[in-house]
C-alpha cells in the first residue's frame, strides 16, 4: 500500500472561475505508478470547490448560472457583518458544491467517464493562488 500527497497550484480569475484539473490528476497517478486504488483531490480553503462536469464552454456557464441563482450576490449574507467580509456567497456556493472528490483508480487510469472532467471552482470575488492536494493511495 502506498500513500503519497502532491500538492498542486494553479492561478484562477475568481468569480466562479472553472479550471480543469484532470490532467494534472491522472499525471499524478502516472508518476506514483499507482494501478489500484483511489485519488482525493482536495482544495485548500473555504471559498472553491471540486467536482466533476463535462467541460465544454456551455456546461460550465450552466453551472456558474446556477450557482449565481442558488446563492446570489444581491442577497444580504450575515457574514458580511460578522466577518467584515464581502463573499458570504462564495462561501455558501463552495460548502454547496464541497470542497474533495475521490475518484477510483483502476489499471493506473481514473475511472472517469470521457465527458467527465475534474474541475476546481473558485467562488472568491478576486483572482487567487490556489493550492490543492492530490492524495493518493493504492498499489
Ligand atoms: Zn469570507
Amino acid at each position: 500500500m502506498t500513500i503519497i500527497s502532491v500538492t498542486q497550484e494553479l492561478r484562477t480569475r475568481g468569480r466562479d472561475d472553472c479550471v480543469d484539473i484532470t490532467e494534472a490528476v491522472q499525471q499524478a497517478v502516472g508518476r506514483a505508478k499507482i494501478r489500484q486504488g483511489l485519488a482525493t483531490v482536495f482544495v485548500t480553503g473555504s471559498t472553491a470547490g471540486v467536482t466533476t462536469i463535462e467541460y465544454e464552454p456551455g456546461l460550465v456557464r450552466d453551472l456558474k448560472e446556477a450557482v449565481r441563482r442558488l446563492f446570489p450576490e444581491t442577497l444580504r449574507y450575515a457574514h458580511h457583518e460578522s466577518g467584515g467580509d464581502d463573499n458570504g456567497f462564495s462561501h455558501l456556493r463552495a460548502s454547496f458544491i464541497g470542497p474533495s472528490l475521490t475518484v477510483p483508480i483502476v489499471d493506473g487510469r481514473l475511472q472517469l467517464g470521457t465527458w467527465q472532467q475534474i474541475v476546481l471552482i473558485d467562488f472568491d470575488v478576486r483572482p487567487r493562488t490556489r493550492s490543492y492536494l492530490i492524495h493518493l493511495l493504492g498499489e
